[in-house]
């Protein structure tokens, strides 16, 4: 399936088109037992339609035009229809679709967190031809927020090092992660990050790969990296616990949806 991003939306007005419909976070799907539909609908023609806000289109996917909107928090689902949380989609949802689905509500968040200049405070306009909402008033340009972080798996002789952040499922460890900070490099957050939050210090860090996050708004950009030394000294307030687990006395770890379970799943590989 080929995605094609583009912001002006086709003329005439699509008769139908999958629209990525909003509540409170929540996307409105079609949903069977395994599987789940984004729907093909005409808006006019729902009773949500009404109540349709923040409309933007987004492109289109196999040549179907895709659009992203909210509903107030009084629309209720159609028949055979519920708003589901993004996360419970994962598997559901085709990869394309799920992916798709981030972006949406990226789109949809970003617009109505920027409705106002950051500078002079006046109403800021979408612009037509880019992501982008400009302002008539002081020529401000200002785009949708993306917050790149850093998530690194650290090992040392068939050991990778996990961590507990207070705010995780219980029980549950992953791999180190952080924001990037202005004017720092994305191997140096990986060594501050590292550092400020298991106290060890790591060598030969290496691109992994990337994820899309949209849980606000974030890229997590993936390293591997070897321990090098120091001892594990757990960051007040933001790191519970945090140890060196082998292969087979791995705890519980995140699910298949994340870049962590990519790079635990990683040095899995490696041992085996
Ligand atoms: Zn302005």
């Amino acid at each position: 399936m080929t995605f094609i991003p583009a912001y002006q939306p086709p003329t005439p007005i699509p008769q139908q088109a999958h629209w990525f419909v909003f509540q409170d976070k929540k996307l409105l799907v079609c949903v069977s037992e395994n599987s789940a539909e984004i729907p093909l609908v005409s808006p006019s023609e729902t009773e949500w339609g009404a109540s349709l806000r923040y409309p933007h289109y987004l492109g289109t996917l196999d040549g179907q035009p895709c659009y992203v909107g909210e509903v107030g928090s009084a629309a209720v689902a159609p028949e055979g229809m519920e708003f589901r949380g993004l996360r419970s989609l994962f598997g559901l949802l085709p990869e394309v679709w799920f992916a798709l689905s981030g972006t949406a509500i990226q789109v949809l968040t970003w617009d109505q967190d920027h409705k106002f200049c950051g500078r002079c405070a006046h109403r800021m306009n979408l612009k037509t031809e880019e992501r982008a909402k400009l302002c008539p008033e002081c020529g401000l340009t200002s785009y949708p927020r993306i917050s790149p972080a850093i998530i690194v798996a650290i090992v040392r002789d068939g050991e990778i090092l996990l961590a507990r952040a207070p705010r995780f499922p219980e029980h549950m460890y992953s791999v180190i992660a952080g924001f990037v900070e202005i004017g720092e490099s994305l191997e140096e957050c990986v060594h501050r990050e590292v550092k400020e939050e298991v106290g060890v210090d790591v060598t030969d860090v290496h691109y992994f790969g990337s994820q899309p996050w949209p849980f606000p708004h974030s890229i997590m950009i993936g390293f591997t990296a070897k321990y090098a030394g120091g001892d594990i000294v757990c960051q007040e307030d933001e790191i519970a616990d945090a140890q060196w687990f082998t292969p087979h006395n791995l705890p519980y770890i995140p699910g298949k949806i994340s870049i962590a379970r990519k790079l635990i799943d990683w040095f899995l590989q490696q041992q085996s």
